[in-house]
């Protein structure tokens, strides 16, 4: 049977490839192919598709995708953006899609309000003269299953399904049971994505991982290695680790460090998802530069007290100043270490996260400031009439707080600006 797996085009007013690869879909195309299926995959976010002429990356694999303007849907009319459409033409999409003759197609979602995308995906398979099992999986139909089973596709999974009933496939309950991801579609490689576990021991109020995975689930040392191995010999050099909470426990990430060093492998390693400050111990930071973490990025979200108490976040701003200090120490430039940090949050006053700016600028590292988003599931959801206004770019203007997050933005780059010119 040929299964055919989609991650489909991005509809955003802004988007950007930073380290983005639709790590689940890559499980499954392993867990389908061990089952003994055909597939294929049409990844339409893919930067280094054979259909592109010329491909612009920075020095660590990220960049910029190529993109064009589309009208902007009713509910967005009124922000003052571009809308865009990201990733690989309409028509090769369908070129491809004709040409394999799948009889599944499995698409994904990894946002919400990325829907319109799946949107797409299924209009192109309604206008072939091709009828095959429609199955939606992912993220967004896991948060918005509800919303996701109105798409017209035969059947929504949820993250957490351990059967795809249609195809007799069990997917495991135990990470340790999963194959490596399934990186064979993809012809050539500037990284690639894996996760030593999913979910997170925390559950901080603003936050998805809580809901998609129920908990921390991670996969033996030992193997994440081997997979590290049979990646780096491919020639594979740089890592981006998906993981929520890579430094917890400690011991593990240790164990990891070493088994890494122990095998000579000498890959680039990045943590889009944020470190946790506390766990940014004189040991992990060692370890972190010695096996090659690049940029490290920390989770910090504020430096405000008294909101870091009410949303029971993971964190003080004494542990941030320290470990900036345990980086610094080991080696890491200032300019090259980022601090996350979120604007726009219920409870969250602008002047609260322009002083969190500044704080973070006194310590010399650079922000990176996250525009808060109602994520549906999660306490801080709010009743809104379109998941597209869910968007981290959009609802700080449904809320009407366009100007005040222009100005935390400005602030931002003025203190990243100055971190790089040693001020
Ligand atoms: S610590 Fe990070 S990953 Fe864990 S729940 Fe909080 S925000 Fe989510």
């Amino acid at each position: 049977m040929k299964i055919l797996l989609i991650n489909p085009p991005i509809y955003d007013f802004a988007a950007y490839d930073f380290w983005m690869k639709p790590l689940g879909l890559l499980y499954l195309s392993s867990i389908l192919k061990e089952k003994g299926y055909e597939v294929s995959l049409i990844d339409a976010t893919y930067r280094q598709d054979s259909f592109y002429t010329y491909v612009k990356s920075d020095r660590f694999g990220r960049g910029k995708f190529n993109a064009e303007e589309v009208k902007k849907p009713g509910v967005l009319k009124d922000i003052p953006r571009r809308y865009r459409r990201y990733g690989l033409p309409r028509d090769v999409i369908k070129k491809r899609l004709k040409d394999f003759t799948p009889e599944v197609v499995m698409v994904t979602c990894a946002m919400t309000y990325w829907y319109p995308g799946v949107v797409e995906i299924k209009e192109i398979v309604d206008s072939l003269d091709i009828e095959p099992l429609l199955l939606l999986g992912g993220i967004y139909p896991t948060l918005l299953s509800e919303h996701a089973k109105l798409l017209g596709f035969d059947r929504v999974h949820k993250i957490s399904d351990n059967r795809i009933s249609e195809l007799d496939v069990e997917i495991p309950g135990d990470f340790n049971l999963y194959p490596p991801p399934d990186y064979s579609h993809y012809e050539k490689l500037e990284y690639v994505v894996i996760a030593t576990s999913l979910g997170c021991p925390f559950s901080c109020p603003y936050c998805a991982s809580p809901n998609l995975y129920g908990g921390k689930k991670e996969k033996e040392v030992g193997q994440v290695v081997e997979e590290i191995g049979f990646l780096y010999k491919k020639g594979i050099r740089r890592f981006a680790l998906y993981d929520d909470a890579l430094l917890i426990p400690e011991e593990r990430f240790l164990a990891l460090c070493y088994g890494i060093r122990k095998s000579g492998f000498s890959p680039d390693f990045f943590t889009p998802n944020g470190l946790h400050c506390r766990f940014l111990t004189k040991s992990v930071t060692k370890a972190m530069q010695e096996v090659g973490f690049r940029e490290p990025r920390i989770s910090l979200e504020t430096t405000d007290p008294k909101l870091q108490k009410r949303l029971n976040l993971k964190t003080t701003y004494e542990e941030f100043v320290q470990a900036v200090d345990n980086l610094t120490r080991v080696g890491y430039r200032k300019n090259h270490i980022y601090a996350y940090l979120l604007a726009g949050l219920p409870l969250q006053s602008y002047r609260s996260v322009m002083k969190s700016i500044l704080d973070v600028g006194k310590v010399g590292v650079k922000v990176s400031l996250g525009e808060f988003s109602p994520i549906p599931g999660t306490p801080m959801e709010q009743s809104l009439s379109d998941p597209l206004l869910t968007n981290n770019s959009v609802y700080y203007h449904y809320v009407g707080e366009a100007k005040e997050m222009e100005c935390a933005k400005k602030l931002t780059k003025w203190v990243n600006d100055g971190v790089d010119l040693g001020i």
